[in-house]
């Protein structure tokens, strides 16, 4: 083996997510954004959503603001109507993402569009550095046959949101973090190492299954509903399914290292800019 060849990063910390309601009363699962993991530069927040009781859902998120950062919403079942205070809608379905850039801010809604039947999937919040904070807001909505699937080694499965993977590359474009989104499917004791850029936070979030994430010597196994954080070192990460199949996501952003102000919906580098941002919307700037 090449000397400066570098190990698979470790997992440094291990996050459980917590039970929570957000919108008109939608249950979910926060795993970042909580107690035990506030944030993960650039990461703010990541939510599962997974029901098939219609009451844990039906409810949704009617008119809410947001200025200063992204929210990504990656659908795993269901459907999901989004409209904003600028005219835009559009329709999430099982296997797309929309990667929304609020910048100087929206209203929108997140309603469900269904009355019945299973509600599955994730919304990570990405910050914006401090010079695009009041950028003019961006979408892109990204139908499930633009996301390009790769089988990089047998058995490996992976759906290529965002970042590369050998010539395979994400269609999320131009974002400031360069980030990673990759949905990852092992069958049983397939094993990938997978690329992550250096330097950029990283992290997996299994949601089904359990897998061994690291090297050999180092490896911890994450179970469904947990997700682990990397370390910053080293390029790759490894990860092996044990006897059964499983899935997850692994993301990963370039930290911004900046200071962050945070009420709600609004995240801002100060108080003050905090100040702003509700006086802005109370008077309907946005
Ligand atoms: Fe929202």
């Amino acid at each position: 083996m090449n000397a400066t060849a570098t190990a698979s990063r470790r997992v440094v910390q291990t996050v459980r997510g917590q039970p929570t309601s957000d919108g008109a009363g939608v249950k979910l699962t926060r795993v970042i954004g909580q107690r035990a993991l506030d944030m993960l530069d650039p990461f703010l927040m990541l939510d599962e959503f997974r029901s098939d009781a219609a009451s844990d859902y039906l409810a949704g998120f009617p008119n809410h603001p947001h200025r200063g950062f992204e929210t990504v919403t990656y659908m795993l079942a269901g459907r999901m109507r989004h409209g904003d205070n600028q005219g835009n809608s559009g329709l999430l379905v099982p296997g797309s993402v929309q990667w929304m850039t609020a910048g100087r801010g929206i209203v929108h809604s997140e309603m469900p569009e269904q009355e019945n039947g299973l509600m599955w999937g994730f919304q990570l919040w990405v910050n914006l550095p401090a010079k695009d904070k009041m950028t003019a807001p961006r979408y892109q909505d990204i139908q499930p046959d633009r996301i390009p699937e790769t089988s990089p080694a047998d058995g490996v499965h992976v759906r290529v949101l965002a970042g590369r993977i050998g010539d395979v590359e994400g269609p999320v474009s131009g974002i400031a973090v360069e980030p990673v989104y990759f949905d990852i499917s092992l069958e049983p004791n397939a094993r990938f190492a997978a690329p992550l850029p250096q330097g950029h936070n990283a992290f997996a979030y299994v949601y089904d299954g359990a897998a061994d994430i690291g090297d050999a010597d180092s490896a911890r196994r994450i179970s469904r509903g947990e997700l682990a954080v990397l370390d910053r070192d080293g390029g790759d990460v490894l990860l092996s399914a044990g006897a059964s199949p499983t899935r997850l996501i692994l993301v990963a952003g370039k930290p911004l290292n900046e200071p962050v102000a945070k009420y709600g919906p609004f995240v801002m580098n100060t108080q003050e800019q905090i100040v702003e941002a509700v006086r802005d919307f109370q008077s309907g700037r946005f």
